[in-house]
C-alpha cells in the first residue's frame, strides 16, 4: 500500500509522514531527501552551480543510497548520514534548481518507486501523488499559512519561540522557494486537501491515519 503526502516547503510533510508510517507499521520515504542528497553531493564536487548539468550530477548515483531502516528509509551519502549538510542553507538555496532537471526527477522517481516495491510506504514530496504514484491508495495534500510554516520551521531549528522579524525573514525565504518549486508541486485531483494552519501535529496525524483505515476498508471495485 502506498500513501502519498505532498505539499509546499515546511508544510510538515516529512514529520507527519514519519509519524503516520510509524502508526501504520509502514516505512517512510522522503523524496525531498534524495534531491537534497544530490545537491549536497554536487556541492562537494563543485560550487560552480552555473556549470551543473544533470549528466554530471548523475555521476554521483552510486554515492547516494536509500536504505531501509527500522521506521524510515535513510538517505546516505558515501554510506554515511549527512542530514545536517543536506538540510543546511547551501543545499536549501540550490536544491530547487537541481529538482528542475528532468533527468534528476526521473532518477529520484525511480529510486522512490523501487523503495515501494517491497514495503508499504508513506512517501512525501511535491508530486508523489501525481507523477510517481498516480494509483496510490491514499493521497494527501498538506498546506498551511506561510507565516505559520515559517514559525514552525524556526521552532524546530532554534528550539525556542522566534521573534516576528525572524519569522518574517523565514516567510520570505519560504515563499521564494514555493515560487521556484511551483511547477513541480502538484495537487492530485483525488488528493485530500488538509490545511494544518490551525491543527496540531497530533490532529493531522490522527486524520490521516483515520483516512488510511477508511481506504483499507473500502470494498474493491472493478
Ligand atoms: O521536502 P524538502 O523541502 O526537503 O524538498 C527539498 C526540495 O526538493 C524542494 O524544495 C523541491 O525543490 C524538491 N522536491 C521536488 N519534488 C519532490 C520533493 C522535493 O521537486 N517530490
Amino acid at each position: 500500500m502506498v500513501i502519498t503526502i505532498d505539499g509546499p516547503a515546511a508544510s510538515g510533510k516529512s514529520s507527519t509522514a514519519q509519524w503516520v508510517a510509524e502508526r501504520l507499521g509502514f516505512q517512510h520515504v522522503d523524496s525531498g531527501a534524495l534531491y537534497r542528497a544530490m545537491t549536497a553531493t554536487a556541492l562537494r564536487v563543485s560550487t560552480d552551480v552555473a556549470s551543473w548539468t544533470a549528466s554530471a550530477l548523475l555521476e554521483a548515483d552510486a554515492r547516494i543510497a536509500l536504505q531501509p531502516g527500522a521506521k524510515s528509509f535513510a538517505t546516505l551519502i558515501d554510506g554515511e548520514c549527512a542530514d545536517a549538510e543536506m538540510r543546511g542553507p547551501d543545499v536549501t538555496a540550490h536544491v530547487s534548481r537541481v529538482a528542475q532537471m528532468p533527468d534528476i526527477r526521473a532518477w529520484v522517481n525511480e529510486r522512490v518507486r523501487r523503495a515501494a516495491e517491497r514495503h508499504d510506504v508513506v512517501v512525501d514530496g511535491r508530486d508523489m501523488g501525481t507523477a510517481v504514484f498516480p494509483d496510490a491508495a491514499l493521497k494527501i495534500f498538506l498546506i498551511a499559512d506561510p507565516w505559520e510554516r515559517a514559525r514552525r520551521r524556526l521552532i524546530q531549528r532554534l528550539g525556542r519561540s522566534p521573534a516576528d522579524d525572524e519569522i518574517a525573514e523565514e516567510t520570505d525565504l519560504l515563499v521564494q522557494r514555493d515560487g521556484s518549486d511551483s511547477t513541480q508541486t502538484v495537487q492530485a485531483r483525488d488528493a485530500v486537501l488538509l490545511d494544518t494552519t490551525y491543527l496540531t501535529q497530533e490532529e493531522q496525524v490522527e486524520r490521516i491515519v483515520a483516512l488510511a483505515h477508511a481506504v483499507s476498508h473500502r470494498p474493491a471495485t472493478g
